[in-house]
């Protein structure tokens, strides 16, 4: 047994696993990615384990474990689940103190967070009926232009001319894509103009919770440097990005199981029925005159009663 105590979170998302290792002053001592495919639990498995291993440390050495993402309660060992709304904010917070609205950008959602002064979340919309402004979107752009996802963003930042993009619906933009293509236009014009669509997709999300700053942006998409540049000029503002923003989610939720033990109390124990707090699309997304967001009432009560705090 270590004689220091080690806490897992784990962030089981649509398209990549997310695992993360803190001690107990908040610091991350290890972390990994592993992109499987949707709610992959081998790719979880796999995520977990090279946490661990980077941790050197056993699945019995951990003093808690929290889950989140879709695929939250597959997480064997975990005391606890929570939102990905709730874990991101927290993750954010301590990565990026004093930041007070998230806009997260994940394969299959996006979702805009507002936070107060002490890193409570306040507000949130999220996009999670429809791929446009998700990570899968640009991955139909990438596939598109037959560009690897993780060269999309240069690619982006080299267009010049402003294309007309008439759709937003990821199933119709291939076939935009491809006309656009067969018309001859520059591959970076028409990279660039989808990036610009697509941040003014994200603007409407932001609208629902209104414009705070700074902005911090998270997720798989905040890899790619078109995505924040454009987000930048549509918000007019600028777009922070952590070190690490894919591991926002899962770090935040290693802070919770962390915050948990912190108070003596076992983090199975910390809040009952804390999941149920967030409402859960259940009207079926009708293309074309719905926008696709959801999104809490103002003054919905998201908060989980936690001592949030900014900073580890
Ligand atoms: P989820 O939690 O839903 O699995 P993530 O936050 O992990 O989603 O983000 C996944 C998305 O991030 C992918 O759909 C892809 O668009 C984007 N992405 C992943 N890696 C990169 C990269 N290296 N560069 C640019 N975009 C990336």
């Amino acid at each position: 047994m270590t004689s220091w105590r080690r806490y897992l979170g784990v962030d089981l998302g649509s398209t990549t696993a997310k695992a993360v290792v803190v001690a107990e002053d908040g610091a991350i001592v290890s972390s990994s990615a592993i992109a499987m495919g949707a709610v992959s639990r081998a790719g979880m498995q796999k995520a977990v384990d090279a946490a661990l291993a980077g941790a050197e440390i056993a699945a019995a050495d951990l003093s808690g474990t929290v889950s989140t993402g879709y695929g939250r309660r597959l997480v064997p060992g975990a005391q606890r689940t929570f939102t990905e709304i709730t874990c991101h904010a927290r993750g954010t917070s301590a990565m990026v103190p004093g930041c007070r609205l998230v806009i997260d950008i994940g394969g299959q959602d996006s979702k805009a967070i507002t936070v107060d002064e002490a890193g409570f979340v306040q507000e949130f919309a999220m996009n999670d009926r429809c791929a446009s402004g998700t990570g899968r979107f640009y991955e139909v752009l990438a596939t598109s232009v037959e560009v690897p996802i993780e060269e999309l963003g240069a690619l982006a930042l080299r267009g010049s001319n402003d294309l007309e993009i008439s759709t937003m619906c990821a199933t119709f933009a291939e076939t935009e894509i491809v006309s656009l293509l067969a018309q001859d236009a520059p591959v970076a014009d028409i990279a660039s103009s989808v990036h610009r669509a697509i941040a003014a997709r994200t603007l409407a999300l932001v609208a629902q919770v209104g414009r705070h700053e700074p902005v911090v942006l998270t997720g798989g998409v905040a890899q790619n440097p078109a995505a924040v540049e454009f987000l930048a000029r549509a918000l007019g503002t600028e777009v922070l990005v952590p070190e690490h923003p894919q591991i926002t989610g899962a770090y935040g939720a290693a802070l919770l199981a962390r915050d948990a033990d912190r108070r003596g109390r076992p983090v199975a124990d910390d809040v009952a029925g804390a999941d149920g707090l967030f409402p859960r699309p259940s009207e079926p997304h009708a293309c074309g005159s719905c926008d696709g967001t959801i999104g809490a009432p103002a003054g919905h009560p998201v908060d989980l009663g936690l001592p949030l705090r900014l900073g580890g």
